[in-house]
């Protein structure tokens, strides 16, 4: 991109060695703005998509307004006096046959209070507000016109509304992007799609999709228009999404050169291991692991997500594919983000795996010194085969042997820095990635945001649970709640009293839980209560659950770090107060804690009055559906992908044109297309991702 500034009327200069400075009207200081929207070249101008369209072809009648959709409106003054109110403003009404409508300027000169004038008509458009007097337009645009009738000046298409910066107008942009459609007319970009995806979208090329989508014709469907629904913006979302799937894979994919270690499964450990269970493996448990064993047993790194809900058993499948990496005498390791997981997997791990002789090194936070040397010693000499831990083992000082798989439970706790650390640990080779979630993450998102990775989905739970009964109670009602738990309790019952807060501090819900356990106590003197948060010592925790595990304590007031995976397959009540403060999918997850036994399950969802209708209904989807991924969908919905999954995973996945959810039919073929693109033609590849990311390298740095 050097060079002198080219005339952009010069032909067959590529769009994106054409700057912006070349075109008419921009000097140093518009240059300067532009840059601050990454527009730098043409090609980035024409890529800078209209955000919506304003519909300005036509008048709408006053009685069809709603509010914050802006329209045009037209209609004869019949009121116009200035208000003293909190702030001094000049109010008028405006009537059609209709309707009418109340603007609002609180800046206006004198000359305008006179056009302003009862009897005048006028053309307005803004977004109507609700206001004190019905349906208000603020400071709306206006023009004199002749009469009600008077349709002079209409436009014939829609405008296009673009995303600016300050010092940037849309007067201003627009008129930069009429030279940009010409300077496309004389250089049309290449056409990148394969021409199957092309046929799809009518073969509808680039430049025509830019073209409408710049400046649509004045007979273009108005409403696909406005709701992207238009085949040429469909092409354009395409390739958009098309350029992001890319981006994620290539980023990613660069990280794993160097080839894994083939691990193909031993079958008699894999029976060896199975006989010592009560239990035989569920189909999808069996479906789930042949892919990883498959993974496995080549020389490409395996990159897998696996995810199931709460209780479908993922612990099991991550120790029968680490017995793929012991059997072929090499290293595995699991992480967890917690020590209460991570102790978990430690005595899983340790019986499952200790049983046919393998050595299995902890390393958590809180370890002596001399334990925590050792455990280093035995992971580095090879005599431990499998390392369980927490963040402490993505530290500098953890030398692996021999590291053949990588397995991270819950990992949208982790960021994609803290996975590359642990990948870095294989040595010379790569070690294959297990990643498990109990977030479902509805598919589309998760080909998405994980485009990089293979997915399985452990959809089936164990037999024998009977899906858990959730009830919403007022805490006003919370003495009848106690008194309901402590009945449960006398009846062998173990039950969870969760405390929930806004903020995500974890000292704070110590802190509330602490009160609330005191409170029990004191009410339920009979009942033996535990309590466990974020700020006991890891062995304290650790002691209480064991407790609680055993059987020996009835009731467990806790904070959410009991959220993950936590298992006591006797606890068949849970109570969860202020639950409107959490988001679906992480409640589902807390409510998971119960329903692993086979008696029937209840969770009471004990909500802080009062409760928005909003919150309500979002609560009502928790007592309706059992589904974790019905229930990620509603969250999708309701909050959109960044509170699903959390920025860190995902940086912003601001997309300019494309809508996931409106999108989600493309994104299987989208994901197929770029893999064999990603094979066999990087040029491609390149001037895709350049297109659309030139500047956006962020997210897939993440
Ligand atoms: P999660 O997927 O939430 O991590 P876990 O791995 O903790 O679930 O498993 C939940 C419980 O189900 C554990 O007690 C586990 O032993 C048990 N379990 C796992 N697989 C099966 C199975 N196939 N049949 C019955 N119980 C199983
Ligand atoms: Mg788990």
């Amino acid at each position: 991109m050097s060079g002198e500034p080219t005339q952009p009327s010069a032909n067959n200069i590529a769009l994106h060695n054409i700057p912006v400075s070349a075109l008419k009207g921009v000097g140093a200081k518009l240059g300067a703005t532009l840059a601050k929207l990454h527009l730098n070249t043409v090609q980035d101008l024409l890529f800078h998509l209209p955000a919506r369209y304003a519909d300005r072809t036509r008048i709408a009648d006053m009685s069809e307004l709603q509010a914050l959709q802006p329209a045009v409106i037209q209609g004869a003054i019949t009121r116009s006096q200035i208000v003293l109110g909190k702030k001094r403003s000049l109010v008028v009404n405006l009537a059609d046959n209709t309707g009418q409508v109340v603007l609002r300027f609180y800046f206006f000169t004198a000359a305008q209070q006179k056009q302003l004038a009862v009897g005048n008509c006028l053309r307005c458009y803004g977004e109507p507000r609700p206001g004190a007097l019905g349906l208000e337009m603020y400071h709306p645009e206006y023009q004199s016109v002749t009469s009600l009738d008077d349709i002079h000046g209409l436009q014939d298409t829609l405008t296009p509304v673009y995303p600016l910066t300050e010092g940037l107008t849309q007067k201003r942009i627009s008129l930069l992007m009429h030279q940009a459609l010409n300077c496309l007319d004389s250089s049309p970009p290449t056409e990148l799609l394969p021409a199957e995806i092309s046929a799809h979208f009518n073969h509808c090329t680039l430049s025509q999709a830019l073209h409408l989508a710049h400046n649509p014709p004045a007979d273009a469907d108005i409403n696909s228009l406005m709701m992207g629904t238009h085949l040429c913006l469909q092409r354009l979302a395409f390739e958009e999404l098309l350029a992001h799937n890319l981006a994620v894979q290539q980023t990613r994919l660069t990280e794993h050169q160097d080839p894994a270690p083939a691990l193909p499964a031993d079958d008699t450990l894999k029976q060896a291991l199975l006989k010592t269970l009560p239990f035989k493996l569920t189909g999808a448990q069996t479906r789930v692991l042949h892919e990883i064993e498959q993974d496995l047993n080549t020389h490409v790194p395996m990159h897998r997500l696996v995810q199931g809900d709460v209780g479908s058993g993922k612990t099991l499948v991550a120790a029968l594919s680490a017995l793929c990496a012991l059997g072929n005498n090499y290293q595995a390791a699991i992480v967890a983000p917690t020590e209460i997981l991570a102790e978990q997997h430690r005595n899983n791990f340790g019986t499952w795996l200790g049983a046919l002789g393998f050595k299995v090194a902890w390393l958590a936070g809180k370890v002596t010194a001399s334990q925590k040397r050792k455990a280093l010693e035995q992971l580095q000499s090879g005599e431990a085969n499998m390392a369980v831990g927490t963040h402490a083992l993505f530290e500098d000082n953890v030398i692996f042997k021999n590291l053949g798989l990588v397995i991270i439970d819950e990992q949208h706790r982790f960021g994609v820095q803290q996975r590359l650390a642990l990948r870095k640990k294989g040595g010379a080779h790569c070690p294959h990635q297990l990643v498990m979630t109990a977030t479902p993450i509805p598919r589309t998102l998760a080909m998405t945001a994980y485009a990089d990775l293979e997915l399985s989905v452990i959809d089936e739970l164990p037999p024998g649970r009977t899906p858990i009964n959730t009830v919403m109670i007022n805490q006003n009602k919370r003495s009848q709640i106690i008194e309901r738990v402590r009945a449960a309790c006398a009846g062998g019952q173990q039950a969870y009293w969760v405390c929930t807060l806004v903020e995500d501090s974890e000292s704070l819900a110590a802190v509330a839980a602490e009160k609330t356990w005191e409170l029990l106590q004191a009410e339920a003197p009979e009942l033996k209560i535990g309590l466990v948060h974020g700020r006991l010592k890891s062995r304290e925790k650790e002691a209480v659950m064991q407790q609680f595990k055993a059987g020996d304590l009835h009731l467990l007031v806790a904070t959410t770090v009991i959220e993950v995976g936590v298992d006591v397959p006797n606890s068949s009540l849970m109570i969860i107060e202020n639950p409107e403060r959490l988001g679906l999918a992480q409640l589902h997850q807390i409510r998971g804690r119960v329903g692993r036994g086979s008696r029937a399950s209840h969770c009471v969802l004990l909500y802080g009055h009062p409760l928005s209708k909003q919150g309500r209904s979002r609560l009502e989807v928790l007592r309706h559906s059992n589904d974790g991924f019905v229930i990620a969908e509603k969250d999708l919905e309701l909050r959109g992908p960044g509170e699903l999954l959390g920025t860190q995973q995902t940086g912003d996945m601001h997309f300019r044109l494309a809508n996931l959810q409106r999108d989600s039919a493309m994104i299987e073929r989208i994901h197929s297309v770029a893999k064999t693109l990603l094979i066999s033609q990087p040029d491609v590849v390149k001037a895709l991702v350049g297109r659309w990311f030139n500047y956006q390298q962020e997210f897939v740095k993440a």
